[in-house]
């Protein structure tokens, strides 16, 4: 896996403070895309030890909220991979902070037992983010105005509360 960009103090992209992942690779290729770049899933630099153990050392800071995985599309087979056990070691280490992802495949999509965007790392991936903002970008859809999100058709589901309860619960700000 490669990646485009890490950024350590994201407050954009996720409640709080946050490190976000820009992972390479979307087949999504969504109209107006605002980062078609990442398409590629050779663009950036290789996902290494290293910048595993560098975004583990900008998650310490108190003040950080936890990690964003932002792409391109996080949840490409081959990117949930090899995300998955660098997410089990984000977990390990900050079991305090929040995981949010982002992904351009709907929750269906992604939990559609034959479909493209489900493997055997999804469930146990999904399992690990607290927040997931779900949808491709739809520039009809566009509204700015949308915290965390471009088009109005994309979700941001609470995970956690989705899991406790066994469907869709939407995120509302506080309560990740
Ligand atoms: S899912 Fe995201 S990165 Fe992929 S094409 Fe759509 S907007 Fe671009």
């Amino acid at each position: 896996m490669n990646y485009g960009e890490i950024k350590n103090c994201d407050i954009a992209n996720g409640i709080g403070v946050r490190v976000t992942l820009f992972v390479s690779g979307c087949t999504n290729h969504c109209e107006y895309c605002f980062q078609p770049q990442t398409w590629d899933f050779a663009y950036g630099q290789p996902f290494t030890a290293e910048t595993e153990e560098s975004i583990l050392e900008m998650l310490k800071p108190s003040h950080i909220n936890g990690l964003t995985l932002l792409g391109g599309e996080p949840f490409e087979p081959a990117n949930q991979r090899e995300l998955l056990p660098f997410l089990r070691r984000v977990r390990e280490r900050f079991p305090d902070k929040t995981v949010w992802a982002y992904s351009g495949f709907t929750l269906e999509e992604l939990t559609a037992e034959g479909n493209y965007a489900n493997c055997e790392a999804t469930v146990p991936m999904l399992e690990l983010v607290d927040v997931l903002v779900d949808g491709r970008f739809v520039e009809a859809l566009k509204d700015i105005s949308l915290q965390f999100r471009g088009s109005a058709n994309q979700r941001l589901i609470d995970l956690v509360k989705t899991r406790e309860s066994g469907e869709i619960v939407l995120w509302r700000d506080g309560r990740s």
